[in-house]
């Protein structure tokens, strides 16, 4: 029955069903055992590729079964506010000024931070990445906004979002009323998406980028050079930025060219009128092989790890007294650690 076409408005809709399946009393004896382990064998059936149904068996093993208590525990975090902003400074090349941060976020549980990578996927496996990222929209906007009470004059933040949630109406909404709330500028907020999921479907995220570039907020393209964007298409998005990935930049000292092509980024970047931003600057070499081409912006552990907002407050009124120095020195651990 589901796999007959649904006729909705003129269109010939294919549904694709998954179901997981556990038995009792083998695989539970109560009802939330029983829907964990299925819920397990589903999670099982969409990673082979959906349109599947799956009995749950003991050797999906614990694994599974962790993904299953972080997934509940993640839905209480987002209800619980046990999300938190980190902010890393996007450092303007050219004399050291502080141009803007980009937020991050870490999942305060149970006294300890987890990283994005442990819990955004899994986020947007289940949708809450929507939630969150409206979250952070505001929770960011406000932090500009509590600084600047503070005499901190930050006036531009950059937000992660999933490509998933440019269609969602909700987006554009939480965007209108956190700067309404906030009384901030559009300008003060970008969007950050990653490239490879903005060409996935580039029609889609095309129309949906143009309405919130309507709205006044910077649109910058992440992790850029390892997406494969059509040229045809960088000219039509309507973006601001582009984000150099980290692993051109880690490369460029060893291979020659590696060097070539972050050049050549900046060059095409710059020739279509977009402010190019270079991430994981760890040491001064890079920073002078960036400079040298004619980036705009940098970022990375050779100026500071991501911080909380306290620490973040803390560090630029140190070295707001001599911005020079920050380029000519930088102020982070050249080693780098993962947060
Ligand atoms: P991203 O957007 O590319 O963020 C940059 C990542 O590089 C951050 O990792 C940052 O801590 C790290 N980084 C910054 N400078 C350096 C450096 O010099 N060296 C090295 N090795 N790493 C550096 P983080 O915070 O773990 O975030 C990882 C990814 O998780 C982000 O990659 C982003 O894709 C995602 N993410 C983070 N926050 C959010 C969010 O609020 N929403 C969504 N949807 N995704 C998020
Ligand atoms: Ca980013
Ligand atoms: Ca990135």
């Amino acid at each position: 029955h589901l796999r007959r076409p649904v006729s909705f408005e003129g269109l010939d809709m294919l549904l694709r069903c998954s179901i997981g399946m556990a038995v009792y009393p083998r695989h539970g004896r109560n009802i939330e055992m029983l829907l964990a382990k299925a819920d397990v064998a589903l999670g099982i059936g969409k990673r082979q590729g959906g349109n599947t149904s799956v009995m749950f068996s003991p050797e999906f093993g614990e694994n599974q079964r962790g993904n299953f208590d972080l997934e509940s525990a993640l839905h209480t975090a987002v209800d619980r506010s046990e999300l938190v902003l980190h902010y890393q400074p996007i450092v303007d090349a050219r004399n050291g000024r502080v141009s803007g941060a980009e937020a991050l976020m870490r999942w305060m549980r149970g006294g300890q931070l987890i990283t994005p990578a442990s819990f955004i996927p899994l986020a947007e496996e289940n949708g809450l990445v929507f939630r969150m990222g409206e979250w952070a929209i505001s929770e960011a906007l406000q932090q500009v906004r509590r600084w600047q009470l503070r005499g901190l004059g930050l006036t531009s933040v950059s937000v992660n979002i999933n490509v998933r949630h440019l269609v969602q109406p909700s987006l554009t909404r939480a965007v209108t009323q956190a700067l309404e709330a906030t009384q901030l500028p559009p300008s003060t907020l970008t969007l950050e998406l990653t490239e490879s999921d903005v060409m996935q479907d580039i029609e889609k995220a095309l129309t949906a980028l143009r309405v919130l570039k309507d709205l006044g907020v910077r649109l910058a393209l992440d992790d850029f050079g390892t997406g494969y964007s059509s040229l045809a298409y960088l000219t039509q998005l309507p973006l601001d930025l582009l984000k150099i990935d980290r692993s051109f930049i880690q490369e460029m000292q060893i291979n020659p060219q590696q060097l070539m092509v972050v050049r050549g980024i900046v060059a095409l970047g710059s020739a279509l009128g977009l402010t190019i931003t270079a991430e994981g600057v760890e040491n001064r070499e890079e920073l002078i092989a960036l400079q040298k081409m004619g980036c705009q912006l940098v970022q990375g552990y050779f100026f500071t790890r991501p911080l909380t907002a306290t620490d973040f407050d803390t560090w630029w009124r140190q070295t707001r007294a001599n911005p020079g120095l920050l380029v000519a020195t930088g102020t982070g651990s050249h080693d780098a650690i993962v947060v």
